[in-house]
């Protein structure tokens, strides 16, 4: 399970990640947040109405959810559950609240291994979510707040990258997430 502030770099890292380690399974969240340029349904996200979260939440249908930064976030049960039950590892990218409830979750948190990705500082977190722009300057603030939160709840992690430049800390997550390293046989 991967988590990190907002802006810190996951998309960007795990995209460098996958395309290192073929065959690893990520989760596809659903969400409620608007889509970004570029963003393909089903892809990045299941985009869904308010209507429809709550529908999943009402009848079970997500392993973990989570409210951040005026949006609604949740993993789908069921393809993890199936994933798991095939033996197959699988990867989530989630917030912090989130990853406490995995971590809380009978069967399924004690296996799991949370690594969180940090900022080289805060001020560099800041440049890089202006810099991706595709945010306003309150929903910046309101990620910004929420990055002190989880900035403070790193030690609940078993493992921490720092998202210096992209390439080191993807191979620093491969190695975590299979204990090898790049271009060794995986698995
Ligand atoms: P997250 O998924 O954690 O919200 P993104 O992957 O969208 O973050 O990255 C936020 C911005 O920071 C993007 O514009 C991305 O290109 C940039 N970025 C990511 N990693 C680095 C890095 N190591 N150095 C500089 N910029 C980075
Ligand atoms: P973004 O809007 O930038 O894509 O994501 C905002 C935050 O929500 C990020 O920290 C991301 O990891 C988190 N997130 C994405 N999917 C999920 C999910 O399914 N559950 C939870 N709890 N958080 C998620």
């Amino acid at each position: 399970m991967l988590s990190g502030p907002s802006g810190v770099g996951k998309s960007t890292v795990l995209a460098r990640v996958r395309s290192l380690v073929p065959g690893l399974w990520y989760s596809v969240s659903a969400t409620t947040r608007p889509r970004r340029p570029g963003e393909i349904d089903g892809v990045n996200y299941h985009f869904v109405t308010e209507e429809q979260f709550a529908e999943l939440v009402a009848q079970g249908r997500l392993l973990e959810h989570a409210h951040f930064a005026g949006n609604h976030y949740g993993t789908p049960r069921d393809a993890v559950e199936q994933r798991l039950a095939a033996g197959q590892d699988v990867l989530l990218e989630i917030e912090v609240q989130g990853a406490r409830q995995v971590r809380a979750a009978p069967g399924l948190g004690p296996e799991a291994v949370l690594i969180f990705l940090a900022p080289p500082s805060f001020d560099e977190l800041a440049r890089r979510l202006v810099g991706r722009g595709t945010e306003d300057e309150a929903t910046r603030q309101a990620r910004l707040l929420a990055a002190r939160t989880e900035l403070d709840a790193e030690r609940e992690f078993d493992h921490r990258v720092v998202n210096t430049d992209v390439q080191s800390a993807a191979a620093g997550l491969v190695q975590l997430m299979t204990g090898s390293r790049p271009g060794s046989p995986v698995g």
